[in-house]
């Protein structure tokens, strides 16, 4: 035995005095990436991203039906109006880093899933809550931040009924193949600069009822959700990666 340790190491040395290692081996030059120039202030659109919302109009949206969006635009800010139905984008997208701005409404008597809801679908399927998470307790895994009934947030970084509060999203899409599903979708959430989702493996879609399931699919669009409550978006921008 005593023979066999020493023969291993001593062949180990051998063999490392004869492969060393330059620093230009584990060095390279291509493909360079592309260059991207900074918002000009913090949460301003890069130079590559794609605008779907500058408070103007709702130009790179439709309604869930494909139908002209109902929302309003008022004030550089878009909201739902209840009933109208969610809307989504013209286009679609995979993996994507996604800056939006929420506002959730005066609580008036609403508590709980009733108060301020809406909600970022990533893909139509996977939800990110948006929720009014100011002195409203609900299910954890329902909460603003969360990823609808599969994760709770790390932490609860919502500030004030009346404020506008700042998503960074980063999405990577599930991928399927002939059999099936080859990797799950995974997700990463930033809410006021706080990280709440820090690489969550989805386990599926995001329904209301019973467990998540995949279903296969391609790019697909973004997703707002009109759950019932006149919740106010600004600043949206994506970066189609
Ligand atoms: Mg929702």
């Amino acid at each position: 035995m005593k023979r066999v340790v020493f023969t291993f190491f001593g062949l180990m040395a051998v063999v490392s005095l004869f492969s060393q290692w330059t620093p230009e081996q584990t060095e390279w030059y291509s493909p360079v990436p592309q260059k991207v120039t900074p918002g000009s202030k913090p949460g301003a659109p890069p130079s590559d991203a794609i605008i779907l919302f500058d408070g103007k109009n709702l130009d790179q949206w439709m309604s869930g039906k494909d139908e002209p969006a109902k929302w309003q635009v008022v004030n550089g800010e878009m909201r739902v109006v209840p009933g109208t139905g969610e809307i989504k984008t013209k286009a679609f997208f995979g993996d994507c880093q996604l800056h939006i701005e929420f506002k959730s409404p005066a609580p008036e008597n609403y508590h709980g899933q009733n108060r301020g809801n809406s909600g970022i679908i990533l893909q139509c399927t996977y939800e990110v809550q948006v929720l009014d998470a100011d002195n409203n307790p609900t299910y954890v895994n329902g909460m603003v931040g969360s990823i609808y009934k599969q994760s709770a947030p790390l932490a609860n970084a919502y500030t004030k009924n009346g404020e506008w509060q700042v998503y960074d999203i980063y999405w990577k899409a599930p991928v399927f193949g002939s059999k099936g599903l080859e990797s799950p979708a995974m997700i990463t959430v930033v809410l006021n600069g706080i990280l709440v989702q820090n690489n969550f493996i989805l386990k599926g879609n995001t329904p209301y009822i019973g467990l998540p399931e995949y279903r296969a699919h391609g790019r697909l669009p973004l997703m707002l959700q009109d759950h019932g409550t006149a919740v106010a978006f600004r600043n949206i921008w994506i970066r189609d990666l």
